[in-house]
């Protein structure tokens, strides 16, 4: 595995997303998902140690590859999970966290892969999400205010005001991000119409003692870059 060459790797992962757009298609997620989550392996392994035959660009490109096969195995685990009669509170949670997750790498990839089924992935997200707001409905979320006194670059750790990259733009394989430092909460309000669809309050998280919510989610810890398998459900 560790010999593939970028045109090589490139060739597998685009026929496992199309064998995975597949098996989506004729309702066999769990292949689906298997096939998805062995095309993040390759990617992975090609940035990590594998990768040694790689250029800077082939790099970068294998990452975007990668976040595109990411979707594809969450996108087969939320079909599968939204099929269940039954689902327990912390299974809705992560069900709604992960088609989120899905949405969000779907379109970071849109404009940076050419000939991929992106946008046919991208409808097939919505129409999950139909479903899911027929069984859970439009849901209540926290809108947090922050105080960020500066923000870091992930690729040179400086002041992201003043270095030269840019946010959400892949150096070499890794992805610019600004990391807030020095971040605190000032509110947090309660809105239908959210900014941040991750902070979605649930009405399980209610505690009737205390008149308050024993949970709410004001930090993302959402990682686009994150190529890890957080395992089926
Ligand atoms: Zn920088």
């Amino acid at each position: 595995m560790n010999d593939l060459t970028y045109t090589q790797l490139r060739t597998v992962v685009n026929d496992a997303m199309r064998s995975c757009l597949r098996s989506l298609d004729v309702g066999e997620t769990r292949q689906a998902r298997l096939i998805a989550a062995t095309a993040v392996d390759l990617c992975r392994d090609g940035l990590n140690g594998g990768g040694t035959n790689l250029s800077s660009e082939e790099r970068s490109k294998t990452l975007i590859r990668g976040i595109l096969a990411a979707a594809c195995r969450d996108l087969s685990d939320c079909d599968d999970m939204i099929g269940q009669t039954l689902l327990e509170d912390s299974q809705v949670e992560s069900l709604w966290n992960r088609l989120l997750g899905c949405l969000e790498r779907l379109e970071y990839v849109r404009d940076r892969l050419q000939g991929m089924a992106v946008d046919q992935l991208i409808e097939r997200v919505g129409r999950l999400r139909e479903r899911f707001d027929q069984r859970f409905g439009a849901g209540l979320y926290a809108n947090p205010e922050f105080v960020i006194r500066r923000e870091l670059c992930s690729i040179c750790q400086d002041d992201f005001r003043r270095c030269i990259h840019r946010d959400g733009t892949v150096y070499d394989g890794v992805l610019c991000k600004r990391i807030p430092r020095d971040a605190s909460v000032r509110s947090v309000s309660f809105l239908k119409q959210p900014i941040d669809l991750r902070c979605r309050v649930w009405p399980w998280r209610w505690d009737q003692q205390s008149r308050q919510y024993s949970f709410v989610p004001v930090l993302d810890s959402f990682r686009l870059d994150d190529l890890s398998d957080p395992g089926p459900s």
